[in-house]
């Protein structure tokens, strides 16, 4: 078996590993996205949560402070009847006064909180409905990606075992090339020299259609055993045996 063979043998069983290791690969950056997500979403519940916590219960110190101002309007109601003078009788008038006006304030800010409360609340459950749909998306990707782990697993390892087993007859060199070219392309690695006009010497690399130097076609007319690539996309060239028997007339 020549180098091209052997090349190609490898190709063939390589690119079938790499394509089952993208489809995990994608299942499980899939999951990953998801995961993002849902850690986003369950910190924005949390801060919304906390949030809610601390606007109820400043609205109940509001409205602790607001019952006791009232309690004491409520006392110096009581007091008012008592009054002998009409001195003490006004002065319990202005402070009863006042403290009414810091009652409306309290009721004024209380309403304001309440509102503000309702928003919040609104966003956490907004927030809750999001995370669970997102914790189905989530639990769907998990699943997707056990079963195709599962599914693909025995096949990838007796493929990647028949890798090793092509791999290992190669030149180090030669598979430095062909790893490099293989993770440039995708696992495309190995491409066809195509003819375009023989009279004018005109070849492409029948992957990225760039035109090859003629003496690529020199080199593998000639020998089985020299590793050309192509100058545009780096894959590894080929070519077909009635064009090399052509050729070589
Ligand atoms: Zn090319």
């Amino acid at each position: 078996m020549g180098l091209t063979e052997q090349l190609q043998a490898l190709y063939q069983v390589d690119s079938q590993v790499r394509g089952l290791r993208t489809r995990v690969e994608n299942s499980q950056r899939y999951l990953d996205v998801q995961n993002r997500h849902l850690g986003e979403l369950s910190t924005q519940l949390e801060e919304a949560e906390l949030r809610l916590r601390q606007s109820e219960a400043s609205l109940g110190n509001l409205e602790n402070e607001r019952d006791s101002v009232q309690a004491r309007i409520d006392k110096l109601r009581d007091e008012l009847n008592a009054c002998t003078t009409s001195k003490q009788y006004s002065a319990v008038q202005d402070e009863m006064k006042l403290l009414k006006e810091k009652v409306d304030e309290y009721d004024e800010q209380a309403l304001e909180s309440m509102e503000q409360i309702e928003s919040i609340r609104e966003l956490v459950a907004a927030t809750k409905l999001k995370r669970e749909e997102r914790e189905t998306l989530q639990k769907k990707a998990a699943d997707d990606l056990e079963e195709r782990t599962r599914d693909v697993g025995e096949r990838l390892s007796e493929l990647e075992r028949e890798r090793d087993g092509a791999a290992a007859i190669l030149p180090d060199r030669v598979l430095e090339v062909f790893n490099h070219a293989a993770n440039l392309n995708d696992g495309e690695t190995m491409a066809e020299v195509l003819e375009v006009n023989r009279k004018h010497r005109e070849y492409v690399c029948a992957a990225c259609n760039v035109e090859l130097p003629f003496n690529t076609l020199v080199v593998l007319t000639n020998s089985g055993d020299e590793l050309v690539q192509c100058v545009g996309c780096q894959r590894i060239m080929y070519i077909a045996e009635d064009l090399k028997a052509a050729l070589s007339k």
